[in-house]
């Protein structure tokens, strides 16, 4: 089986619609949709009724809890905190329902997915090293956790000189961004995973950002939220 997974689209329709255009050419059984649907982006009801058209397995992240009310966002800087309130007013009443019925955590196909991190996924923890991979690892059972939040595309072996999944070794794969991508290049990022040969990939392309960053100016959105989409940070 082949299974994309797709995380941090952030109201981003032109990169997601390009990724799901990406996933259909590369035979892909299923599509797993880590969270953080929302904020950033001009497009959040747009990116939800897709996602929601394209997968039943969707998981909560930290942008689409506060857009839709469930959290606060004083820890937020202030342009997030701005698009998360612009968000929430924007939201239809159908897909804030939705976002409230999402949940932290999934286990399938002996492989596990959250958004942010295996050890106390509510808190919404980063995953940007070594070490904070390290004391993951016992906090899930399966061979590989996918995870998203950082915006960054990698992975991370039990066994710290290993670069690629190989089987009977643990990993904590990061499919990157599809909206915001912040590891200096703007392209999109999502992974592939393949059950039978054990494999994964990251896919990386170009879209029409142009459009996206064109959006979320005209909505009256904080113009550096436009301005990062070209650079990738
Ligand atoms: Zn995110």
């Amino acid at each position: 089986m082949r299974i994309a997974i797709i995380s941090d689209i952030h109201s981003n329709l032109e990169a997601l619609e390009k990724s799901l255009e990406l996933i259909k050419e590369k035979s892909v059984d299923e599509i797993l949709c880590l969270g953080d649907i929302i904020g950033y982006g001009a497009n959040p009801n747009e990116c939800i009724d897709l996602v929601r058209q394209t997968t039943p397995y969707v998981l909560l992240g930290n942008h689409d809890e506060a857009a839709a009310e469930l959290s606060k966002t004083e820890y937020f800087n202030p342009f997030a905190r701005m698009a998360a309130e612009w968000t929430n007013r924007e939201l239809t009443d159908e897909n804030r329902h939705f976002i409230h019925g999402l949940r932290f955590t999934l286990s399938h196909d002996n492989l596990f997915f959250v958004h942010a991190s295996p050890h106390e996924p509510e808190e919404w923890h980063y995953i940007l090293s070594p070490a904070d991979a390290q004391f993951n690892f016992q906090y899930f059972l399966q061979p590989i956790c996918f995870v998203g939040h950082s915006h960054v595309p990698g992975l991370f072996c039990e066994d710290i000189w290993t670069q690629e999944v190989v089987p009977e070794k643990k990993f904590i794969v990061n499919v990157g961004s599809i909206g915001q991508p912040r590891d200096n290049d703007w392209r999109l990022s999502f992974g592939i995973f393949d059950t039978e040969e054990w494999r994964y990939e990251n896919i990386r392309a170009e879209y029409d950002v142009t459009s996206a960053a064109a959006k979320i100016r005209k909505a009256g959105l904080p113009k550096p939220l436009a301005e990062r989409l070209f650079v990738g940070r």
